[in-house]
């Protein structure tokens, strides 16, 4: 039998925990996050030996490296932590905060904000556009949930709309929006879309001009039972399968998963979502490179909200 991922002393011991986060986000020796000065500290013993704890030698501040990341303020031990991030970034439809809770023996409401502490870790900071060299972009909405105070009706009015454009071999990326209008989706198509770029979308009215801003614009037409096609001259093919396969993905997870989920943490698990696809195995990335990653994003991610009935966890 292969030993298991989770028999690293990391996911066992406090100390190799910290000394594990330590390594890859101090690569150049400990940052005081008080002056910013780097390598100019000491171990501090004083209270008592705790793990992780330093004196900057420049501004004379205790600190960890817990201060400015997801972790800060938070009584979970690191290596719970390690646990629950290598869990989400290796489980493809994701773990509910009853799971974390049962398995790490912490409270259910604790395990609630840890989770959403590491989807806020997983949000892209990525502002560099998508696409660009002749590659395709599938553009495409879906419906999910349903919106507090909105009567339901037929269609799609009382349910959250989602944004999302997916690079065939490449990342997604997904955003909550109001309404599926023009005026919602073209700017966030145009910020994140560079213009050399292959777009495919489906047939509505309000992707019609989009021919006119980037390289190539393509539509498969659902109404007249058309699921795609391959362009005689071009030999590309039209079709919206990637983003389709993205979005059953998506929604497997958060029927499964998270059942409920408030439209204000709607973005953060679509920034989950975006953060597996976009770091898959098909693109080389695998479980323990994906929760690296993940671990990179930890920085300057605090959640500052706090519901004012909730403890900090
Ligand atoms: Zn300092």
């Amino acid at each position: 039998m292969t030993k298991s991922i989770f028999s690293a002393p990391h996911f066992n011991d406090e100390a190799a925990a910290y000394a594990y986060v330590e390594a890859r986000l101090w690569p150049n020796g400990r940052v005081c996050p008080h002056c910013g000065v780097v390598d100019k500290s000491g171990a501090l013993k004083a209270k008592g030996d705790r793990i992780g704890l330093y004196k900057c030698y420049a501004c004379r501040k205790p600190f960890t490296v817990k201060i400015g990341t997801i972790f800060e303020k938070s009584h979970i031990q690191m290596r719970d932590w390690l646990y629950a991030i290598h869990m989400i970034c290796s489980s493809k439809k994701g773990v509910s905060a009853n799971q974390l809770h049962r398995t790490l023996g912490i409270t259910l409401k604790s395990a609630w904000f840890m989770g959403h502490r590491i989807r806020e870790a997983l949000r892209s900071g990525e502002l560099a556009p998508m696409g660009g060299g002749g590659s395709v972009v599938e553009v495409d909405e879906t419906f999910i949930g349903r919106k507090q105070g909105v009567e339901v009706k037929q269609g799609v009015k009382h349910k959250h709309a989602v944004l999302t454009l997916v690079q065939r071999g490449g990342s997604a990326r997904s955003f909550h929006v109001d309404e599926v209008t023009k005026a919602e989706i073209l700017p966030i198509v145009r910020e994140n879309l560079a213009q050399e770029s292959h777009v495919m979308t489906d047939e509505a009215a309000r992707y019609a001009k989009l021919g006119n801003e980037f390289a190539k614009h393509d539509a498969v037409d659902h109404s007249r039972g058309e699921y795609g096609y391959t362009d005689r001259k071009t030999g590309a093919k039209v079709n919206i399968n990637t983003v389709e396969g993205y979005y059953s993905i998506f929604k497997r997870g958060m029927k499964g998963v998270y059942q409920h989920c408030g439209e204000k943490h709607l973005h953060r698990y679509l920034a989950e979502f975006d953060f597996r696809y976009s770091n898959r195995s098909r693109l080389g990335v695998e479980d323990q490179e994906r929760a690296a990653r993940a671990l990179a994003g930890v920085v300057g991610k605090r959640l500052t909200y706090r519901r004012p009935d909730e403890r900090t966890a």
